[in-house]
């Protein structure tokens, strides 16, 4: 079952207009949500940001907080034969009467579906993963998640070719982040990641991963990671709400730690696990 502009219907039986924006323009934003045991991980750092993204393009946010909740139960509760889901959500401006760059009041169309996803298992990690670096040929409004993602398509596409993980993206020397996931550098025992801005999207995995190290005592900056840091880093992780937080061991040709997963992140992991716990 999806759902769709109030109705929860079988997805080959949901349809959306030629005319909306979303479809024309990719004019909308969207949200993915992790759900565990049927319970919403951070569901309000990711409402937060859901609304952040409609102010950012002058969407109105057509629900409140407490609609989105119950709708977004409803949509869990219709497939509880899946433990863990992952839920995407799109709100598009809507749809216009002719195809036109500029736009008037429009209702918004909403879009939700579940997706039954596996947690990820440290064990499948302990050997790292790979990742190839690329530059990073995005507009400079990354932060808000838009669902116009024509170079992250591009970028995945690619990592898929090279049958690497994810692609590492650098703007100017500076790595940024992932085509879909955050970037972490270990360097003597500090956690390094972008700071918040225009270059990345303010991952909800991120902050989790940070207040997991911070538990453990452990230093984090937010600060710019040039390409040189990253591939003399100690240890390098990637974040995002379906990968939780995994270990990179090669990046192109270069071996990270000798290629070994480092000494920090199964403490990280671990921690990701309870927060998980305690957010259900
Ligand atoms: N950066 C990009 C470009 C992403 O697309 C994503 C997630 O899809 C992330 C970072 C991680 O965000 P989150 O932790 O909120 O899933």
């Amino acid at each position: 079952m999806v759902y769709l502009n109030g109705d929860f219907l079988e997805k080959d039986k949901a349809f959306v207009s030629v005319m909306d924006r979303g479809f024309l323009f990719g004019d909308s934003v969207y949200e993915v949500l992790p759900v565990y045991e049927g319970n919403i991980f951070c569901f309000k750092p990711h409402l937060h940001r859901l609304s952040e993204s409609l102010e950012a393009i002058k969407i109105p946010n057509p629900h409140t907080n407490e609609k989105w909740r119950m709708t977004l139960q409803q949509l869990i509760n219709y497939h509880p034969q899946h433990t863990n889901q992952s839920i995407y959500l799109q709100v598009t401006r809507g749809c216009d009467t002719d195809r036109k760059h500029t736009y008037g009041k429009l209702k918004p169309t909403v879009y939700m579906q579940s997706s039954p996803f596996e947690a990820v298992r440290k064990e499948d990690f302990l050997s790292g993963l790979s990742a190839i670096t690329r530059d990073d040929i995005r507009w400079s409004q990354c932060n808000t998640k838009v669902t116009s993602l024509l170079a992250n398509v591009m970028y995945a596409q690619e990592a898929k070719q090279n049958n690497v993980e994810d692609v590492i993206l650098c703007r100017n020397n500076i790595v940024t982040e992932c085509s879909s996931a955050n970037l972490f550098i270990v360097k003597n025992g500090c956690v390094y990641t972008h700071p918040k801005g225009p270059h990345i999207l303010p991952g909800i995995t991120r902050e989790v991963v940070l207040e997991c190290a911070d538990y453990y005592n452990i230093n984090t900056e937010e600060v710019t990671i040039s390409k040189e840091d990253l591939l003399d880093a100690d240890e390098v992780w990637i974040s995002s709400s379906t990968r939780e937080v995994l270990p990179i061991t090669k990046i192109d040709d270069v071996l990270i730690n000798q290629g070994k997963v480092g000494g920090i992140w199964p403490l990280v992991f671990d921690r990701y696990q309870v927060e998980k716990s305690l957010n259900s």
